[in-house]
């Protein structure tokens, strides 16, 4: 370890020696789906009694409600667990944000449930690398700074949201409220690559639910007198995807509706996901959504309503973010990691933080992979690696200010 003063020497090694593969096995075998209620109350108590090793004022909040299109056509409330909020020296004078999730895409009902070892330092198990391994490298760094001398003038919140996986809908107001002001963030999901390689730029995503009513009428005797909903949404899925451009993924991924087959239908409910790569290219798509819509509504006589939207913002690298990924480069360096960054195609609360204006590396959690899969791994030297890191990282943001 070259560059490191004798104050970030003891902090990086304070980091690395924190329990972090017992809390992971202990969080992995609580079952946090993000539509398990039950399993992210007990996983949030868990996180509020680990986090408390923190100062500051530690609450679990409740969701914003969130609502979604049903395969009836109907707006149906989505419930979400509660989200840890912790505050923490809300005057010093460098503030950052630190988010993490405590979902995962496993639901009570999925078989991938308990954690095992594939060989000696590499853990399969359900949220172990995306990312609960993340939680406790973000804990062990945070230990190892308030430790450190000039601890006071560091000032950070903590948001650890329950429905990541699912869009983070319940969460957006915490996110940007907490991101207000910041100077910078930092977010858990694991690295994009194994060898440790952050990600860069990503782009935006919005999920759209595009509820088409149309008018039912026998399919023998008065056809002529039916608005065919089940039509209308494949001509407009057609339109959507012709939309497809560089920088803006379309997919159409479901029509739901229909009727028997003596009876045009009259209602259809089609889904569609858009990935605009720039802010421009969101603006434009909009606005594309729009004339499709109404070219179908009046050329096909039905009505149709758009719900959803672009949830999470794109992620271009902006010169600020570029500054901060050089900061945790540098970090990295001294500690004889070598740090590099690409761009993603996936989106995460990094998208929602961005989008307010502060600069923020996203992938600060472990190295592992095939995450979303019962393949899930965790290379668990990475723990400790990854705290070492993030506390360095950490600690040079705060004396900035010094
Ligand atoms: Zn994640």
């Amino acid at each position: 370890m070259r560059g490191l003063s004798s104050s970030e020497h003891e902090a990086v090694e304070r980091a690395g020696s924190e329990q972090m593969l017992e809390q992971v096995l202990a969080w992995a075998a609580v079952n946090s789906g993000s539509r398990n209620l039950a399993g992210l109350e007990r996983m949030a108590e868990l996180l509020a009694d680990a986090f408390a090793a923190l100062p500051g004022a530690l609450r679990l909040e409740d969701p914003q409600p969130v609502e979604a299109v049903n395969s009836d056509g109907k707006s149906v409330k989505i419930k979400h667990g509660r989200h840890l909020h912790l505050s923490v020296r809300p005057t010093a004078p460098v503030q950052l944000l630190l988010t993490g999730h405590m979902d995962t895409v496993f639901g009570a009902d999925h078989s991938f449930q308990q954690a095992r070892w594939l060989e000696n330092g590499v853990l399969n198990g359900p949220g172990v690398a995306d990312m609960k391994g993340g939680l406790a490298v973000m804990l062990a760094a945070l230990k190892a700074v308030e430790r450190s001398p000039g601890a006071d003038r560091l000032g950070y919140e903590i948001v650890i949201n329950s429905d990541e996986e699912v869009g983070s809908l319940g969460s957006a107001s915490l996110l940007s409220q907490s991101a207000m002001g910041k100077r910078a963030a930092l977010t858990y999901e694991p690295a994009a690559l194994p060898d440790g390689t952050l990600a860069g730029a990503r782009p935006g995503s919005g999920n759209f639910a595009i509820v088409i009513r149309g008018r039912s009428a026998h399919a023998g005797r008065n056809p002529e007198d039916g608005r065919n909903a089940l039509l209308a949404a494949a001509d407009l899925a057609l339109r959507l995807d012709r939309l497809k451009r560089e920088g803006l993924s379309v997919n159409p991924s479901r029509i739901e509706g229909g009727s028997p087959s003596n009876v045009v239908p009259d209602l259809a409910i089609l889904r569609v996901n858009l990935r605009p790569r720039t802010p421009q290219i969101e603006e434009l798509a909009k606005r594309e959504i729009d004339e499709a819509v109404a070219a179908v509504a009046s050329g096909r006589d039905v009505e149709i309503e758009v719900s959803g939207g672009f949830a999470r913002p794109p992620k271009p690298l902006t010169p600020e973010a570029e500054e901060l990924f050089k900061l945790v480069k540098q970090a990295g360096a001294d500690l004889g990691q070598e740090i590099g960054w690409q761009p993603s195609g996936g989106v995460c609360d990094g998208n929602n933080i961005a989008a307010c204006g502060v600069p923020v590396v996203d992938t600060m959690g472990v190295r592992g992979g095939k995450i979303h899969s019962a393949e899930e791994y965790l290379i668990t030297e990475s723990l400790a690696e990854r705290a070492s890191l993030s506390a360095l990282t950490i600690l040079r943001l705060m004396r900035e200010a010094a």
